[in-house]
């Protein structure tokens, strides 16, 4: 072979192997950061993390101290960072979440005025023993940079050092706070390493207040230092009980753990008696969990704190319930987080419960989940109290087990969870039928069709904030992923779901990973459902067109006014009393038809209605016509 010929057979091998199937490329919108990815096998076209997956990982190592009087929490930590990709890395990102309230940062959520500070003090930094020039510091919005004083290369380890200071909320805020002044959720409390990834490289737009998280995996090796009085829950497993409880309490924490009804562990009378942990002036908390992605604590010196357990799966898992002694549904929590944490290991997505425990926090703002945590509201009703305690913990799959780059892509968890959440909850109140779910097709039925607020699924979660964020986030994207549910059928659709978490457990997926995984479980190329639901404008609307009456049949055209993809339910009801169902599933729509006709018995027809209340309709003119 000349050296032409070899030159134009390396060019080709480079060509195929590189490249994506064209029909794929055709099928919906590739940003060119996504498709180089996917050319360069980091992620592959079956839905599989690729030949050349890679992600870094980020060990802690925190030490810290919390005073409750002024709210100031003083850290160390120590990042073990493993540099996987093959990228050299000279800039160091982190984020200094507690920033958001520094003055003058851009935001697009409003904070209260009392919570504004000057944003938190960087004492040092150090790469591998050597300090970071200071001078080199740079700031904007919540992202600290770090310009490195030892390159991160390929394959490296290194370990970075940083002491801080800052001011926690003295009120409760979104997702965290003060809810009383000696009860605290303390979280995005410290210096977090920004994701290196395979698409973008670091994911530094920083946090504004709506989108959310995307964090590495990590083991936490956590030391909390607070008042003795105080007792303290949080995302990891505490190592040193006995130390810090006395001997009643340690005993109750057990036997709790091991039972299947509720144990009050600390009630109003052991408040009052104050006895519940050691003498002492402070208490130091030894914490660890691993391969997690964040992690966050509550302390409080009144709170009370009801525990039992679940044998999920072949898994007994601690749950806990920590609220205010005048809180009205809290007291329930414990119970429905067993069932829920039950449904999620066994039913849906029926993959081990990610924790080893699990708390549930009273908070307030609705809820918000955390790595083995959920803060929540006391909400008025059995039903609220349900509803949100099923969808947080649901969280714990997507983003934390499946880990989901939400300021991208929120989409990928809140429409996961309020599905799986949905299903969860529906089988705690026996709603077999799922009707449950029409609460959340009612809602994209308000919404859908505006301009301003129905916009593509897949526009990046930072750029939105307000009434898109919340539509394109969580009702739009479940109301897809229940057509979805409804085309495939539970069996199929559940299947997809499992695959879909265990292959992306401990890894980054991206929403075409999800697509393609969704793809090989239902057995067919969903593109002509994806496209327009995800990357397209547009809403859900049939209406009743043109009725013929013809020899045999009367064909009834039936029009796709919105653009996407539904299915159609079509009751005709005849004169002489007889009733006709005819059901088409939404593949009708694939090719992109603007219309369909469907054809029904002959006979006076009296009265024609299409759809019913389970299938999102945004306008209902033309839909229900008398003859
Ligand atoms: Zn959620």
């Amino acid at each position: 072979m000349n050296n032409l010929s070899l030159a134009l057979l390396f060019l080709t091998l480079l060509f195929t192997s590189n490249s994506l199937p064209a029909q794929l490329l055709n099928e919906f919108y590739w940003p060119l950061e996504v498709k180089t990815a996917y050319e360069n096998h980091t992620r592959s076209p079956d839905g599989n993390p690729g030949k050349n997956y890679f992600q870094n990982q980020a060990d802690y190592s925190i030490q810290a101290e919390f005073f409750p009087d002024t709210k100031m929490l003083n850290g160390v930590e120590t990042i073990t960072y493993k540099n996987n990709s093959p990228d050299t890395l000279s800039n160091l990102y982190f984020n200094l979440f507690q920033n958001l309230y520094k003055k003058g940062i851009t935001r697009d959520a409003d904070v209260d005025a009392i919570n504004i500070h000057d944003g938190v003090k960087i004492k040092r930094v150090s790469v591998n023993g050597i300090l970071a020039d200071s001078n080199l510091y740079r700031f904007y919005n919540t992202i600290f940079v770090v310009h490195s004083p030892v390159k991160l290369t390929p394959s490296s380890n290194s370990t970075i050092e940083i002491e801080w200071t800052e001011k926690m909320p003295v009120t409760d805020v979104k997702r965290q706070g003060t809810y009383d002044s000696s009860s605290f959720f303390i979280a995005y409390w410290y210096p977090k390493i920004c994701v290196f990834d395979d698409v973008e490289g670091w994911n530094a737009v920083g946090h504004k207040g709506t989108a959310e998280f995307y964090s590495d995996f990590g083991n936490f090796d956590v030391e909390i230092t607070a008042p003795a009085n105080y007792l303290l829950w949080s995302s990891g497993n505490l190592q040193n009980a006995d130390e810090i409880f006395t001997k009643k309490f340690a005993e109750r924490i057990k036997q709790a753990a091991q039972s299947d009804t509720v144990v009050q562990i600390v009630n109003e009378a052991d408040r009052k008696e104050n006895q519940i942990t050691k003498p002492s002036e402070k208490h130091l908390w030894k914490l660890n969990s691993e391969n997690q992605t964040d992690f966050a604590f509550a302390l409080s010196d009144c709170y009370l704190w009801d525990g039992a357990s679940v044998l999920a799966g072949s898994v007994r898992i601690p749950v806990n319930s920590v609220y205010q002694a005048n809180a009205k549904n809290f007291k329930l929590v414990t119970r429905i987080s067993q069932l829920t944490v039950d449904f999620y290991a066994t039913q849906l997505p029926a993959i081990p419960f990610p924790y080893k425990q699990l708390t549930a926090f009273h908070g307030r703002r609705g809820g918000m989940e955390f790595p083995g945590m959920i803060n929540d509201d006391d909400f008025s009703s059995d039903m609220e109290t349900g509803f949100v305690t099923t969808h947080e913990i649901g969280h714990a799959y997507f983003p934390f087990n499946v880990g989901i780059n939400e300021q991208k892509y929120g989409w990928m968890d809140e429409a996961l969870v309020t599905f799986i959440g949905l299903e969860a909850f529906a089988d705690q109140i026996g709603d077999t039928n799922f009707m449950i779910f029409g609460e959340v097709i009612k809602s994209y039925q308000e919404k859908a069709g505006s301009q301003t607020i129905d916009i593509p699924v897949m526009m990046a979660s930072y750029e939105l904030s307000d009434q898109p964020a919340g539509f394109t986030t969580y009702i739009k994207p479940a109301t897809a992923l229940y057509l979805l549910y409804n085309y495939l059928g539970k069996e199929k659709f559940y299947q997809a779901i499992r695959l879909f978490t265990d292959r992306w457990k401990g890894k980054h997926p991206i929403p075409y990973d999800l697509f393609f995984t969704f793809n090989e479980a239902a057995d067919e190329d969903l593109a002509w459902f994806w496209k327009p639901w995800f990357f397209e404008f547009g809403y859900s609307d049939l209406a009743i067109g043109e009725i013929k009456k013809g020899k045999n049949a009367n064909i009834i055209t039936i029009e796709n006014k919105g653009g996407y993809p539904v299915p159609l339910i079509l009751t005709i009801k005849y004169m002489d009393g007889t009733k006709e169902v005819i059901k088409k599933k939404m593949d009708i729509w694939k090719t992109g038809i603007k219309s369909y006709d469907v054809g029904v018995p002959e006979g006076d027809i009296e009265e024609i209605i299409l759809n019913n209340a389970m299938i999102p309709e945004c306008s209902n003119d033309n839909n229900r016509i008398r003859l």
